[in-house]
């Protein structure tokens, strides 16, 4: 389905401008594409709805390349909802900075703490683990194994001494904190399987007495279409400061996050991404954006041919394609634009279908513009303009002036021919602009 995805964005790509009609089609296949990523319905008809309205107002209609600009308002609104620039952990002005775990179980609340406490411990902070679930009975010893990988401290009851009230535990390791200068808390608390009157009771318990500078809601990237309601539920029973999405190391789109940040306005602040403790990062929107989407690096091509190819420049280029007036000069500039567009085979193993090219690409020299330049600045004006003019006479003295052969002559001469042949076909039917880039 992304796959169709792309294939309505590459159909976009090549009309000037767009028809409702085109906004609709665009807009039914995000649609899809976020269903497909199980975005809750609520979330994509919302969503939907924002992009439909500015894909037909003036930004589009106005934009040199409509499609494109398509593109980057449903990267603009994903990236909102999903928290705009990412947020990272607040931290008290006075330590500890208390930081407690809530979500349902098997959520990867107990690894996350081992994994947040590594983490800060990497930062030099001094982070203390709070064994504040007490409901399973190997929770506790859970706690621990974790703490001792990541080499930090486990705060928790003495057996057979006050065991069984979470609350206390969690009041009691503040003090204790505070006494042995740790400086960041982390309270690992009971999930159940469902959302239960009794856990919310107890995490709201908890929170109150622990008066935390952060609540992270920890949530299965997997729970697809349950998301809004268990994150709902959390928000109204304990309510939350932000959102730790995990297990983004399975074939989850991504569409919990968007749901869970859209319908709870809670920024979405780590990502875990496996079992181990090392694979956990911050949470970066515009990343979990086109994974939703599933759009590959589309956006990154997009902003990295704006920044290689000026597009009032490529445009110019694209009308002499089409009209005929493509010279050696231009040809020369294009070669010379490519160098400046980086890493041309990169950018073109992001385009999407467009393996072919890539395959052209692997053997295209760098030497090669170095060589170009130094025949076409051979030439005279009159021969850049017109390269018909080139007959075997100029083309031996233009092998002398720029210390080429004139096999080597002929062959750019060849190529430059090929390549206008080819930009021709490009320009008429709206490839993407890949100026100068006939067969190597
Ligand atoms: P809790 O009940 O919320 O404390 O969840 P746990 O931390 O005990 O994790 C439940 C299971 O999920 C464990 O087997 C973890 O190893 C696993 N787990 C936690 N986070 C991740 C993750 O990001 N990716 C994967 N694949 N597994 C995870
Ligand atoms: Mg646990």
């Amino acid at each position: 389905l992304s796959d169709r995805l792309a294939e309505t964005f590459k159909n976009l790509r090549t009309k000037g401008k767009l028809s409702p009609a085109d906004v609709d089609a665009t807009v039914r296949e995000i649609r899809r594409a976020l269903l497909d990523a199980d975005v809750a319905l609520e979330v994509v008809k919302d969503f939907t709805g924002k992009v439909r309205e500015r894909a037909l107002g003036d930004e589009v209609n106005k934009a040199l390349n409509p499609a494109q600009q398509v593109v980057q308002i449903v990267n603009e609104e994903l990236v909102a909802i999903l928290g705009g620039e990412a947020r990272r952990i607040q931290f008290a002005k006075k330590p500890p900075t208390v930081i407690m775990l809530a979500g349902l179980q098997g959520a990867g609340k107990t690894t996350l703490a081992g994994k947040l406490a590594k983490w800060l411990a990497k930062d030099n902070h001094t982070p203390l683990l709070v064994a504040a679930d007490l409901q399973r009975p190997n929770a506790v010893n859970q706690l621990q194994v974790v703490a001792g990988q990541a080499g930090v401290a486990v705060f928790a009851p003495e057996p057979g001494n006050g065991t069984g009230n979470p609350v206390k535990v969690a009041k009691d390791s503040i003090k204790f904190a505070i006494d042995k200068q740790y400086d960041v808390v982390i309270v690992d608390t009971a999930g159940r399987l469902g959302v239960d009157a009794d856990m919310m009771k107890q995490a709201s318990d908890i929170r109150k007495a622990v008066d935390p500078d952060e609540v992270l809601f920890v949530i299965d990237a997997m729970i697809g279409q349950d998301a809004v309601a268990t994150a709902k539920a959390f928000q109204d029973g304990v309510d939350f400061t932000g959102v730790v999405l995990t297990k983004l190391d399975g074939d989850a789109r991504g569409g919990a996050a968007l749901s869970v940040a859209s319908v709870t306005g809670r920024p979405i602040i780590f990502a875990s991404t496996g079992e181990s403790l090392d694979d956990f990062e911050p949470f970066y929107p515009d990343r979990m954006a086109s994974r939703i989407l599933d759009l590959g690096d589309i956006l990154t091509l997009i902003e990295q041919a704006q920044s290689a190819f000026d597009e009032g420049e490529a445009m110019k280029m694209a009308e002499k394609f089409a009209t005929d007036t493509f010279t050696l000069e231009d040809f020369l500039a294009q070669m010379q634009q490519l160098r400046g567009a980086g890493s041309i085979k990169k950018m073109m193993g992001m385009l999407p279908g467009m393996g072919g090219m890539k395959q052209q690409l692997e053997n295209f020299d760098e030497r090669e513009i170095v060589r170009t330049e130094a025949i076409i600045q051979s030439m005279t004006k009159a021969e850049r303009q017109n390269s018909k003019l080139l007959n075997g006479s100029r083309r031996l003295r233009i092998a002398k002036g720029s210390g080429m052969t004139v096999t080597d002559v002929n062959q750019l001469v060849q190529r430059f021919e090929q390549a206008a042949k080819m930009m021709k076909t490009v320009a008429k039917g709206g490839m993407p602009n890949i100026p100068g880039m006939g067969p190597v």
